[in-house]
């Protein structure tokens, strides 16, 4: 059995990040820069603007009664400059007028006729400077996969198209005889398919696009026709059930006998049964059939190597460290990653159980927001100490407490 880390090491080394495609900004939402590095064309702002609605002025002129000169808004064009003694009514966004060097807000001032009686300001007030956001030739970096607020700053510099990472295509394979489709009746001692549309979810989730291959019986020449179809455009392959031990287990033995298996077996619980090679050129990641195995284990190395294929690097995940109020029993001889609710009260970070932890158990896994990582060597996660916890939602969970 290969340790989580090593395990990890050597399937990072397989994924390499998708060529690079444009696509409108406005579609980016998610997408990671092919180069994270851009530099601004423009200055942001391009012109001092006023921060207020209010009125400009010379400073100097103020406190005071000043004439009212006419209205400068957001958008105007041209500009009169503002003499001694005058002030211009001005809205936030709008132009600095050439003489002005302040503004006065509405709230400090009032309007009369043609007088304005201005409260005092000094040079500079409520003033925007150009470029005090971006100077054109500022290099801006945004490594993560586009926000909405990356994705106002590149529109804030004009930059309407983005060179991007293609999603990676993953294909998903669920083998298994007594899988059905979702939506369709059971027959006896059939179940449905969870697992292909979880983990198409999880793909879409972290920047995928899954390709849904169809299912194959627990047979070893149609896992291997599918596999060798599903391989030809697909980045990386997901498969689900049939690597482990079992008699009607054949997802390893295709990639040992028509490809290559690089190994076997991880210290994980749960998901011992991870089965890792290729295909016709293409990784293919076995995962164990339990969709709870299938999704931890997607969660601990699938998700990553997506992630390095579209540019990114670790896992996006926040780790915190918390201190379950029970004791959790797990299994000595791996690292486990127990199903929890974790929160925050009196200043601490706390974990509970969100349910049953065993791998069949698959409602703890929805109802929880962490995975609780504790290590290889200990039965149990102990009410005292403090271990690694994976955030997965919200942690603000009070409606499930
Ligand atoms: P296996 O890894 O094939 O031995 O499967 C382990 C367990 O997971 C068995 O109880 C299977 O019935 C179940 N299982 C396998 N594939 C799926 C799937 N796609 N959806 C739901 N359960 C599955
Ligand atoms: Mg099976």
């Amino acid at each position: 059995m290969l340790t989580l880390d090593a395990a990890y090491r050597r399937l990072l080394a397989r994924a390499h990040p998708t060529e690079p495609e444009s696509v409108p900004l406005a579609e980016a939402l998610g997408r990671v820069l092919a180069d994270p590095k851009v530099t601004a064309a423009i200055d942001v702002p391009g012109f001092d603007n006023s921060a207020m609605d209010g009125y400009a002025v010379r400073a100097a002129d103020t406190p005071g009664g000043l004439k009212l000169a006419g209205e400068i808004t957001a958008g105007a064009s041209a500009l009169r400059p503002v003499e001694p003694g005058t002030a211009v009514r001005i809205m936030t966004g709008a132009p600095i007028p050439p003489g002005a060097d302040a503004v006065v807000p509405v709230e400090i001032a009032t309007e009369a006729d043609t007088v304005v009686e201005v409260g005092a300001a000094v040079p500079g007030d409520h003033v925007r400077l150009a470029a005090h956001d971006t100077r054109a030739g500022d290099e801006i970096c945004l490594p993560e996969a586009l926000t909405p607020p990356m994705i106002a700053v590149l529109a804030s510099i004009g930059i309407g198209e983005v060179r991007v990472r293609r999603r990676p295509r993953v294909a998903i394979l669920s083998t298994g005889d007594e899988l059905v489709d979702v939506g369709q009746a059971l027959a006896s001692f059939q179940i449905h398919d969870a697992n292909g549309v979880a983990l198409a979810a999880a793909v879409r989730e972290v920047g995928g696009e899954p390709v849904l291959l169809p299912r194959a019986r627990d047979d070893a020449s149609e896992i291997e026709r599918v596999l060798t179809r599903g391989a030809r455009d697909a980045d990386l392959i997901v498969t689900s059930g049939g690597v482990s031990v079992g008699r009607h287990d054949h997802v390893r033995s295709v990639l040992e006998t028509r490809g290559s298996l690089d190994f076997w077996r991880i210290a994980v619980q749960p998901g011992k049964p991870l089965a890792v090679g290729a295909i016709g050129g293409t990784t293919v990641i076995g995962l164990p059939g339990n969709p709870v195995s299938a999704l931890v284990v997607f969660e601990l190395f699938v998700r990553p190597v997506v992630r390095a294929m579209s540019g990114l690097t670790g896992d996006g995940r926040l780790h915190l460290r918390a201190t379950p109020t029970t004791r959790i029993a797990k299994d000595p001889q791996r690292r486990a990653f127990l199903r929890v609710t974790v929160w925050h009260e009196d200043g601490q970070m706390h974990a509970r159980p969100a349910g049953g932890q065993a791998s069949s158990q698959l409602r703890p896994l929805a109802e929880a927001n962490a995975l609780l990582a504790v290590p290889e060597g200990a039965d149990a996660a102990e009410p005292g100490r403090s271990y690694e916890a994976i955030v997965l939602g919200p942690l603000d969970l009070a409606h499930w407490r």
